[in-house]
């Protein structure tokens, strides 16, 4: 056997490496040094008398060994004895750094990359980042880490760092992003369609009337009760240029150019519709991503936005858009018939809240198309009817109280104005207590269900009741829950609205104007003028049918109320005692 001749002396050997000095506070140093770098933990030290590889005096030999061979210039120990390495608090090691700082060190070696740090992210921030800069060669020589011999060994570190980079540069950038978001600098890349941005101010965004022209016909369809997918329908037959093109066509660059100019879908007219940005507001925060990695843009809850008002010109009114929200959240459905219910989404039942649902059939005429509570047919237990109505009797009805109403207030609006502000205030005071008191039931309901849910589980446990049994009754018990917990956020939002919502006569009359003469219900027309319309139980006592229909109006509430008898509609409608109907009694006192 021959012994590897590696290990026999091939040069002058300056100094032995028990020779190298150890670093010592306040030690002068030369100009370029070579740190060799032994760390000890105290963990390793307990484990030292097993296997000593590790000992401080194994690294130096070892370390001090590679330095002479390869001919180092002025090797020096700094050595960290009884110091993890999850940590960089230590002291030799901090020396060291600081010197890598000053350009004086040319190598840093290290027995292996745990001697240096455990901490992947922060060794990769000196091996990847610091050294390179600063010139110095770095060398872990049990893991063949060399820089001077190329990228390669490094690549783990590497990619590490990559992410290390990747994260810390998407956080810097985020935080920019955030600063400017929050100084109401619009944050999206692309303008809205219906603008385009301003050439003298690229922040700024300008009305762009073409495509602005498109967006409002786009609010006005939806206003006469047309859906996003008619609405596309409509666009693409027009011909109207599609945003993705209008874009293209103004300049920005598109990633995916569409296939025709007028590409209209139905979620690109709902997402319009949904805009705040027509307004001439800024909204800032509608999205965010889950990570850095993920290229998804993820919708932000509404409460996170933060909105900027009147940053530039609007393309929509705010009454007009108002409704088309309401509207949008009612979102009517055609029926089987094809036949659009007038009153979808605006209609409720008196009794229970509940949407009263239009019924109608392909095979009966439109004549016999009726509205029934939805909740009634669902065993809401506040319903003990179906609050049956035919159409044509709702929407006579309906016609009527706002002919009574328009035409009052076009003839008296000063008078009008006054009695709306005698009792508005007292009425909207009287509809939030109302709802305030549906809520409170219902979430005191909920709560007796979670009781009486889980003492039918302990009956069915104890053998009192069947599996059978207890399975029918909580299926039950669960479905009302369901509707109430419905129910309850409806009421929540509605009482948030009734709160904020103050008596706007002006907006109310701007609207009434508009219909001094209304002689036929339109979309547009109950859109623009009515909120809610509530049905009550049809009463037959006294011999007769008459039915209670209140019209709740935009901005103001409930004016009148009305009774009608199915037979003849307009003399009972009149109602001539109900005190509830102030545009009768105003009437009067104006003409004595
Ligand atoms: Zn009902």
């Amino acid at each position: 056997m021959i012994q590897p001749t590696a290990a026999a002396p091939t040069g002058p050997v300056a100094v032995p490496y028990h020779r190298i000095p150890d670093y010592i506070k306040g030690m002068a140093l030369p100009d370029e040094i070579t740190v060799l770098y032994p760390r000890l933990s105290r963990d390793d030290r307990d484990k030292e008398k097993e296997d000593d590889s590790n000992s401080i005096v194994n690294q130096k030999k070892i370390l001090g060994k590679y330095a002479m061979e390869n001919h180092l210039p002025n090797p020096v120990f700094f050595t960290d004895d009884g110091i993890s390495g999850t940590t960089f608090e230590r002291p030799d090691f901090k020396v060291a750094i600081e010197l890598v700082g000053t350009g004086r060190v040319k190598n840093f070696v290290v027995k292996d990359m745990s001697r240096f740090g455990r901490d992947y992210i922060q060794v990769g921030l000196y091996t990847e980042v610091m050294f390179p800069e600063a010139n110095v060669r770095f060398i872990a020589l049990y893991d063949n880490v060399d820089s001077d011999k190329g990228a390669d060994d490094l690549t783990p570190f590497r990619n590490i760092m990559n992410e290390w980079y990747a994260r810390d540069t998407s956080k810097k950038v985020r935080a920019v992003f955030r600063a400017k978001g929050m100084a109401g600098e619009p944050m999206s890349t692309h303008v809205p369609y219906g603008y385009v941005r301003d050439p003298n101010d690229k922040k700024r965004w300008v009305v762009d009337e073409e495509s602005a022209e498109v967006v409002r016909q786009i609010f006005r369809w939806c206003m006469t009760g047309l859906g996003p997918g008619h609405i596309a329908t409509r666009l693409q037959e027009a011909r109207a240029d599609c945003p993705s093109y209008r874009a293209a066509k103004l300049g920005t660059p598109v990633s995916r150019p569409p296939e025709t100019p007028w590409a209209w879908r139905d979620t690109i007219v709902s997402d319009i519709l949904a805009r705040a940005e027509y307004l001439g507001h800024t909204v800032n925060f509608k999205t965010y991503r889950k990570s850095y990695k993920s290229k998804k843009a993820l919708k932000n809850d509404p409460s996170q936005h933060v909105i900027f008002e009147n940053t530039h010109e609007a393309i929509v009114d705010q009454d007009t858009f108002d409704r088309v929200q309401q509207i949008r959240a009612g979102k009517r459905r055609r029926n089987s018939s094809g036949r659009v219910g007038l009153f979808s989404g605006m209609a409720y039942c008196a009794d229970c809240g509940s949407k009263m649902h239009m019924s109608s059939n392909a095979n009966r005429p439109p004549e016999q198309d009726n509205y029934t509570c939805s909740g009634f047919r669902l065993k809401n237990r506040d319903c003990g009817s179906s609050h049956y109505i035919r159409r044509v009797i709702l929407d006579g009805l309906v016609l009527e109280q706002i002919q009574h109403v328009t035409s009052f207030a076009a003839r008296y609006e000063r008078e009008f104005v006054e009695l709306l502000k005698r009792d508005g205030a007292d009425k909207s005071r009287k509809e939030l207590l109302a709802s305030k008191r549906k809520l409170t039931q219902a979430e005191s309901r909920i709560a007796e269900l979670d009781n009486i849910v889980q003492r039918i589980y302990e009956d069915n446990i104890s053998g009192k009741l069947t599996d059978e049994r207890f399975m029918k009754l909580s299926r039950g018990y669960e479905a009302e829950q369901r509707e109430l917990t419905a129910q309850t956020a409806e009421l929540a939002g509605q009482i948030a609205a009734q709160e904020q919502k103050t008596l706007d006569l002006s907006r109310f009359l701007a609207q009434v104007r508009k219909h001094t003469c209304v002689e036929k219900l339109t979309p547009t027309l109950l859109n623009e003028l009515v909120e809610r319309i509530e049905i009550h139980v049809t009463d037959k006592s006294g011999g007769k049918r008459t039915q209670q229909i209140d019209v709740y109006f935009n901005f103001v509430g409930l004016i009148g109320k009305l009774d009608f008898a199915p037979q003849s509609p307009a003399a009972q409608a009149a109602g001539g005692a109900n005190p509830g109907n102030p545009p009768k009694p105003a009437a009067q006192a104006l003409q004595s």
